[in-house]
């Protein structure tokens, strides 16, 4: 394989950003990172990522990429004090009609709050000898040269003069808050209407330090909600620093309060009483934050003709989640490892964005049938049979170890949804329904 001497861009330092960084590390001679934020050393908070103040669960499928890209990176980890635990055995969950059986299943993921992840990461890129870092410059423009992209220009935010850079490919990472599809309309490359379904989710949450007197024996427990009934749902997972990240999911616009009072009133009205113990019982580590308007959102770039050459999007620029399933870094890490994959086809670009349109396709499929259930509009029969199917599945979760370690097992994504339709499930799920 003959190795480009070339330059490539990658706008946002966030997840995608940092790990598409480390893929073209293989095959650039230079990857500039430029950055809005300024980059702290240590494990401050940074404006560019507010959801860091909300828990974020590495799926197992994310965690074997992400240990592919950068070897030993969970016991590093593991050293930082992240949790390694098996999703079955120390996970404990609550389906609207019990608790899951706890099972050991092998898949095993760090539990570790999103600063202390992305900083691991960051270290490791920025220690790549042809990786570097322009940051506190807030890209606005791409720059062309015919129908290719061969930069960006925007300003240094601290002393607001301009900023322009060449690159043979540019990478666009730069999250939810993403603007590439004005930028793209203002080199005329016009795209579809982004897809959205909105389930009206919000996430409140804060930090504990753990409390050994409640003397748990899980590092995770969580009560998911569940469209029509339950519209409220909680979480505990243990991560670093000998905390507990505290998360109470609002769906279909019950949303917990951030007051101190509310929080643990809003707490105790779980299935999942040891959230409540919990808030009760535990020293807060941090202030109470929301993050709203948690809906999913797809830009087609796969579906545009003129997609223009020199030009990638990936993370959240293409594509965000409902994260209750946490799909969205491990998206970013599939994205990744795509684009390692299709880097020294031909006109590679267009192929990307429609392979990386295949792999978020299955997510989001799961994702908004779910959500869709929070609708009051008329829903087609196929989304109301994958709704009643989710449903009856959900009712015998409890006591079946069989179809919970399959349903885990999807949504770790590891296996295909498809093997939710294996004929033993659905026998399962038939004989649930006349022993209800
Ligand atoms: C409340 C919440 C909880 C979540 N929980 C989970 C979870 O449990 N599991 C999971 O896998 N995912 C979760 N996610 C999703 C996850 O945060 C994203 O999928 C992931 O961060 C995507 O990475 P990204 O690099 O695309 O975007 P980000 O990580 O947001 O990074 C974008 C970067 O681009 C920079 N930037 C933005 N605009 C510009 C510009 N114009 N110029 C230069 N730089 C710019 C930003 O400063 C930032 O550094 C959650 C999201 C939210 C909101």
């Amino acid at each position: 394989m003959q190795k480009r001497t070339q330059h490539a861009i990658v706008v946002g330092a966030g997840f995608a950003g940092l790990l598409a960084a480390r893929v073209l590390s293989e095959r650039y001679d230079r990857v500039t990172l430029v950055e809005r934020d300024r980059i702290e050393t240590g494990t401050a908070h940074r404006s560019g990522v507010p959801q860091a103040h909300h828990p974020h669960a590495l799926l197992a499928r994310g965690a074997q990429v992400l240990e592919g890209l950068f070897p030993g990176l969970r016991a590093e980890l593991g050293e930082a004090g992240a949790v390694v635990a098996d999703v079955g055995s120390e996970f404990m969950s609550r389906a609207p009609r019990g608790w899951a059986p706890r099972d050991e299943i092998g898949l095993l993921v760090q539990s570790v709050t999103r600063i202390t992840l992305e900083q691991a990461v960051r270290r490791r890129v920025l220690a790549l000898p042809q990786v570097s870092i322009v940051d506190g410059v807030q890209v606005d423009e791409l720059v062309t040269s015919g129908d290719r992209v061969v930069g960006v220009s925007g300003r240094h935010r601290a002393t607001k003069t301009s900023f322009e850079a060449h690159a043979d490919l540019v990478v666009v990472a730069s999250g939810r808050t993403s603007r590439l599809v004005d930028w793209l309309k203002a080199i005329d490359v016009h795209c579809p209407p982004r897809m959205e379904v909105d389930g009206h989710l919000a996430y409140t949450s804060r930090l504990y330090h753990v409390n050994d007197a409640l003397n748990f024996d899980w590092v995770t427990i969580y009560e998911i909600t569940h469209a029509p009934e339950t519209k409220r749902g909680g979480a505990v997972s243990t991560v670093d620093g000998r905390r507990w990240f505290v998360t109470l999911f609002g769906a279909g616009g019950d949303v917990a309060p951030t007051d101190e009072a509310g929080f643990i009133e809003y707490a105790g009205t779980l299935e999942c009483r040891e959230v409540a113990d919990v808030v009760k019982n535990a020293e807060p580590a941090s202030p109470i934050y929301r993050f709203a308007n948690l809906g999913s959102s797809w830009n087609r770039f796969d579906k545009v003709r003129n997609w223009p050459r020199g030009l990638i999007a990936l993370g959240d620029t293409v594509c965000t989640m409902n994260p209750v399933y946490g799909h969205g870094m491990t998206l970013a890490a599939l994205g990744a490892d795509i684009l390692r994959r299709t880097l020294d086809k031909q006109r590679f670009e267009r192929r990307f964005q429609r392979r990386l349109a295949r792999v978020v396709g299955v997510p989001w499929l799961t994702a908004t049938v779910t959500d869709l259930g929070w609708s009051d509009e008329k829903l087609s029969l196929p989304v109301r049979l994958q709704l009643w199917y989710g449903r009856r599945l959900f009712d015998v979760v409890p006591g079946n170890a069989h179809v919970y370690r399959r349903f885990i097992r999807v949504s770790q994504m590891v296996d295909h949804p498809a093997t939710l339709f294996h004929p033993s499930v659905v026998a399962t799920v038939v004989r649930g329904l006349f022993s209800r």
